[in-house]
Order: C-alpha cells, then sequence, then structure tokens
C-alpha cells in the first residue's frame, strides 16, 4: 500500500513522545518532513518557516500540527489555503470561533479538517460507551489530577492567555465525557483557582446538569489520577487511567493499562477521513471549558512557578 506523506509542525513534547512512534509504525503515513523552529526529528527533512514547506513541498498533502493552541489557527489556515488536508492536536484551536472558521475553510476547499481527541482514542472508551447506551445515569464524577512538573516540564504556555490551565488536561475528561454519556450534559456552576502570578486556572471544581461533576487539579504529585466514575439504574462503571482500563461494579472488564496506543488509532483515522474526503470537528469537549471560563467563580490561590 502507498504511504501518503504528512509533515508534522511543532516538533515538542508530543510531537516526539507520541506523534513520530505512531507515524513510524502505520502502515498509512510517511512522515516527510518536519516544521519546527527548534526541534527535529533524526533522518526527517527539516524546516524552520512553515510558508517555505508549503511553497516547497507540493508532494506533502497533510499536515499534522502540533504546537500549543494559540499559533495553531494560523499555521491551519495557511495550511488549508494551500491545498493540504490539517490534523489538530487537542485542544483544537484557543478559540471555538477560530476552529469554526477553520472547518468551514476545509469544507469550502473539499479538505479534511481533524478535531483530535486522543482521549477518545484510549482503549476502554468504545465499551464504556456501549455499556451505558442503554442505561440510565443517576449520576458522574471525573476526577483528573495530576502534575503539571510532569507533562508539561517548563511549558509556561500552559498559563498564558489561551493555554487554558488545568483544562489542557481536563478536555481530556470531558472529551470522553461527552462520548461516552448517552445524553448531553451542561455546566451549571463553576470555580477556578489561579496563582497569583498566572493567567490561566491550576485547579477546578465544576458541576454539570444531571447530576455530573467534575474535579481538575495540577498540583499532584506522586501517583496520579484520571478517572470518571458513573452510578447507573444498572450498576456502577468507572474508567480509570484515563480512559484505558473499564471497571464494572467494581471489577475490570475491558481496556489495557497503557496509553500507547491512542496516537495509531488518531492517524488511522485520519488515513480514513482524507480517503474520504470528510472532516471530524467536535466542540463539545471545548464547549464546556470556555463556559467555564465564562461562568466560573474566580479564587486567587498560591503563585506557581516551575
Ligand atoms: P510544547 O512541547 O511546549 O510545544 C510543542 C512545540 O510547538 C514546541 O516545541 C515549539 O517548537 C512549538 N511552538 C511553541 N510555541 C509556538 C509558537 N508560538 N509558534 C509556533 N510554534 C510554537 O507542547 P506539547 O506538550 O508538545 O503540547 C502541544 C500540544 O499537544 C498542546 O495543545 C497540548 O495540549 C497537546 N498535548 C500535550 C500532551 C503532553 O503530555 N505534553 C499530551 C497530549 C496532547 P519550536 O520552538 O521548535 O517551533
Amino acid at each position: 500500500m502507498t504511504r501518503t506523506k504528512v509533515a508534522l509542525v511543532g516538533i515538542g513534547k508530543i510531537a516526539l513522545d507520541q506523534h513520530v512512534p505512531a507515524l513510524k509504525a502505520s502502515p498509512d503515513w510517511e512522515l516527510a518532513a518536519t516544521i519546527s523552529r527548534s526541534g527535529k526529528v533524526d533522518g526527517i527533512p527539516a524546516y524552520t518557516d512553515f510558508a517555505t514547506f508549503l511553497a516547497e513541498c507540493r508532494d506533502v498533502p497533510v499536515v499534522s500540527l502540533c504546537m500549543p493552541p494559540v499559533p495553531r489557527y494560523a499555521y491551519a489556515e495557511a495550511a488549508l489555503l494551500s491545498g493540504r488536508h490539517v490534523m489538530l492536536e487537542k485542544p483544537p484551536g484557543a478559540t471555538l470561533a477560530e476552529v469554526h472558521s477553520l472547518e468551514g475553510l476545509a469544507k469550502a476547499n473539499g479538505l479534511t479538517l481533524y478535531a483530535t481527541w486522543h482521549s477518545r482514542m484510549a482503549h476502554a472508551v468504545a465499551p464504556a460507551k456501549a455499556w451505558l447506551a442503554d442505561k440510565i445515569v443517576q449520576k458522574a464524577h471525573i476526577t483528573w489530577r495530576e502534575d503539571v512538573r510532569k507533562w508539561h516540564p517548563g511549558q509556561d504556555w500552559v498559563f498564558q492567555p489561551g493555554g487554558m490551565g488545568v483544562f489542557d488536561p481536563g478536555i481530556n475528561a470531558l472529551s470522553i465525557l461527552t462520548e461516552i454519556l448517552p445524553r448531553p450534559i451542561h455546566l451549571t456552576r463553576a470555580t477556578l483557582e489561579f496563582p497569583a502570578n498566572r493567567q490561566t486556572p491550576i485547579a477546578a471544581g465544576l458541576i454539570f446538569s444531571g447530576n455530573v461533576t467534575a474535579d481538575f487539579d495540577w498540583r499532584q504529585e506522586g501517583p496520579q489520577t484520571w478517572d470518571i466514575e458513573v452510578t447507573t439504574d444498572e450498576g456502577q462503571l468507572a474508567l480509570r487511567m484515563g480512559g484505558n482500563v473499564l471497571e464494572i461494579d467494581g471489577k475490570p472488564v475491558a481496556g489495557e493499562n497503557t496509553i500507547m496506543g491512542e496516537y495509531s488509532a488518531l492517524y488511522a483515522r485520519m488515513a480514513d477521513l482524507v480517503r474520504s474526503r470528510t472532516s471530524d470537528v467536535d466542540l463539545s469537549p471545548m464547549v464546556h471549558v470556555a463556559d467555564a471560563l465564562t461562568l466560573g467563580e474566580r479564587i486567587t490561590t498560591d503563585a506557581f512557578d516551575f
């Protein structure tokens, strides 16, 4: 099978940890170029300027954008305007409006736009969705507590406007929740803790309709927690390890305790979307984040430094 050429843009933590290994193992893709001001991948042609890449590499039809959300729109727009299909890391942009605009541009030009949610590809998300489909959800709670120093070492952008703070990981939980719940929910109240020296929250408590709550915290050292617990009329579901392990009534029934596999699944999906020239842009996780930042009560907490 011929492999489709793809360029990776923004060679940082997630590109090196996940995108490069997933592409190297994929039967669908050939990593043909990187575009990054300082990052590189051994053996792959490297560009530092996106416009130069777009002009010189007409034979690369797909770009995958791995930089933080705020600068991403300009790259996505330029790529679509030059006839390239585009894959977006999560969260898909800095604002909802800019992603709607990209979706329109892709459609108008017959191109694929894929707003990825890697956590939706976790091993136990599909079985959890199937199990919940015919149940009545009585309540649900998300606990998403991790150490920002471990997962975003020195990345000041997460605390700058548009970086989303603790919603950068929290949106992964919301991407799973919006995928598995049989009915939509909406935010009714939120409490956001902003470090005194930062522009985005380090912790958040969320209350949704339907008796759904969430606790996001970026200050957890030691064991990390990425759990979603759902009480239904027919028993208790728990998704653990970021959606990778499914328990029903306390017993593991599906999944695998590893996050490896999520990015391979994203690239397989992108290959299907490009073949069919369709897009996949679901902004429901980001709507909840935007609502929390609109409605949330702001509390100032201790200053935070890496
Ligand atoms: P990162 O390492 O800080 O950034 C990735 C690369 O983007 C940087 O190395 C930089 O490359 C480029 N970049 C940064 N600012 C830029 C700007 N203003 N304009 C153009 N390029 C810029 O961040 P990351 O952890 O990889 O996260 C990137 C995205 O992946 C985020 O949306 C994040 O939510 C998502 N993600 C991260 C993780 C994780 O564990 N860290 C997991 C899943 C998803 P150059 O300086 O070489 O240009």
